[in-house]
């Protein structure tokens, strides 16, 4: 198809909600033709999958601040429903637009999508930038996807870098006439009533602009002691960025060649390492679309979950009587994020202590994380449970009162958020069940009244994860 010189050149917004770092739309304005920004709502995550609640609070800033970018460079964002085969050729049909432009992601059949769209007459031209490098570039010397994070790592280490990042375009043309499209407040994407957002309000601030100052603040003092600071949990030792990178509002070359451009550092390496993380967990979702239902390790389809509505309940509300993952969920609950340590404590709580099926936490946190991700997520659950690619074995079983002690020392990360336990010593903060009864009276907790009691003794919880285990597999 030949694109003709003065049609309008629709740009699909997806997970790239920016305009630096993005080369879909540097081609698109390097074509000099009028741009027709749009987003679509829904139906672009795998299986056509909805945000969950804290997610659509978050795109709905992350709209606005992206409109808001637009039109300061004369241009502005139509926001339209629907699947995007039938909405992309609606929306040509009416601007005589004759090609969409988008940057490519993974976990959905964009070449059916192209494939479609052309045979409307539509051509689709598509570009990086979600991803350092396209996961068909990313291959085993047989020519397969890796499945092994080390090797995979080393393999793009050893591949050229992806591109320096591209500024924003100063100005975006703009076509004669504006299509209609939805008003952002009509999306309803915000909670009202009631309205359970004052938490994530409080704590975050979405949009590129915001995610460069995040960037910044990071690159001028965290980065240097992220590698001992990252397990941390009471203080602010990781960047924060993965809602910034789950919309697109930081690209993940920004962050490559930032961090790359710092030499000899070593915290400044194992940064790019769990970057390196995202980027595997995403191949992995290219290969596997499925994966937030299905384990990549067949055997886990016999496991014998639980049913345990109750138990659940309490994981998700905090009221496990483990402190350390208490808290975590309650942060989550409240800011939408939880740090990486605390996802796979919680993580290991409910699959391994309570065996209740990974789907429900992974169903939980895509509802509740700001940085909900169709691949980080499905993938790191499958990895905690034990049933992913390179996953962490099952009869590998967190133990709460250990990894409290050891990355809560100081209590300030239970204190804060589970403050009926704030007057208890450091030695049994972490296991309140072990307190004398004068202890636990002077700090006023009352199990079952203050505090809940533990939900199941860890010991034997172990014990019946290692036996549910050997049903399905000889390895104990
Ligand atoms: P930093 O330590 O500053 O890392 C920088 C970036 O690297 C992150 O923003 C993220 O994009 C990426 N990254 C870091 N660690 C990982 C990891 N282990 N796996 C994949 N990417 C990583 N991350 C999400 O972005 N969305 C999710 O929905 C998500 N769900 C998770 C569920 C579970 C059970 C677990 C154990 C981890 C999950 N993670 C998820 C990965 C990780 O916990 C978060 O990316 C990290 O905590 C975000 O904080 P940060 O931006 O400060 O990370």
């Amino acid at each position: 198809m030949t694109e003709s010189s003065t049609a309008p050149v629709l740009l699909w917004f997806r997970r790239d909600l920016r305009l630096a770092d993005h080369p879909a739309l540097t081609a698109a304005v390097a074509t000099g033709r009028p741009i027709v920004p749009v987003y679509l709502l829904d139906g672009d995550d795998p299986g056509g999958r909805p945000l969950g609640g804290a997610a659509r609070w978050w795109l709905h800033e992350s709209l606005a601040a992206l409109g808001h970018a637009l039109e300061a460079r004369g241009s502005a964002l139509i926001l339209r429903r629907g699947p995007p085969g039938e909405a992309l050729v609606a929306l040509a049909r009416e601007t005589g637009a004759d090609t969409v432009y988008w940057s490519r992601t993974v976990g959905v059949d964009e070449a059916a999508l192209a494939a479609r769209l052309e045979d409307q007459g539509v051509a689709a031209r598509r570009f990086g930038g979600c991803l350092l490098f396209d996961p068909d570039a990313v291959r085993t010397q047989q020519g397969r996807p890796f499945q092994v994070f080390t090797p995979f790592w080393n393999r793009v280490l050893a591949l050229d870098p992806p591109p320096r990042p591209e500024p924003a375009p100063s100005h975006i043309p703009a076509p004669y006439d504006w299509p209609a499209g939805d008003a952002l407040e009509d999306w309803a994407l915000q909670p009202t009533q009631p309205d359970w957002a004052g938490g994530l309000r409080a704590t975050w601030a979405p949009g590129e602009e915001a995610a460069n100052a995040v960037l910044d603040g990071f690159l001028d003092g965290p980065i240097d002691c992220y590698a001992e600071a990252r397990d941390a949990l009471g203080v602010d030792g990781t960047s924060r960025l993965s809602p910034y990178l789950r919309f697109g509002e930081v690209g993940p070359r920004t962050l490559w060649h930032a961090v790359r451009d710092r030499p000899n550092d070593p915290s400044a390496e194992v940064f790019l390492r769990e970057l390196g993380w995202r980027e595997f967990c995403h191949h992995l979702l290219h290969e596997h679309p499925a994966m937030a239902e299905t384990p990549l390790k067949e055997s886990f389809a016999a496991f014998p979950w639980r049913d345990d509505p109750a138990g659940l309940e309490a994981w998700q509300t905090g009221r496990t009587g483990y402190p350390v993952v208490d808290a975590a969920m309650r942060k989550l609950w409240r800011t939408g994020w939880m740090h990486n340590r605390a996802r796979m404590i919680v993580g290991s709580f409910l699959v391994k202590d309570l065996r209740i099926d990974w789907r429900e936490g992974e169903r939980w946190f895509w509802d509740t994380l700001v940085d909900a991700c169709p691949a980080n997520n499905p993938c790191s659950w499958q990895w905690i449970a034990g049933c992913g690619a390179d996953a962490a074995p099952y009869f590998r079983i967190f133990n709460p009162v250990l990894q409290g002690e050891k990355f809560d020392t100081t209590g300030r990360y239970v204190r804060r958020w589970v403050p009926e336990l704030a007057r208890l010593p450091d030695r049994v903060l972490h296991k309140p069940w072990s307190a004398s009864a004068p202890i636990l009276r002077e700090a006023g907790v009352q199990f079952g009244e203050t505090y809940p009691g533990r939900i199941v003794d860890h010991g034997e919880a172990r014990d019946a994860a290692l036996k549910a285990l050997a049903t399905i597999t000889d390895r104990v």
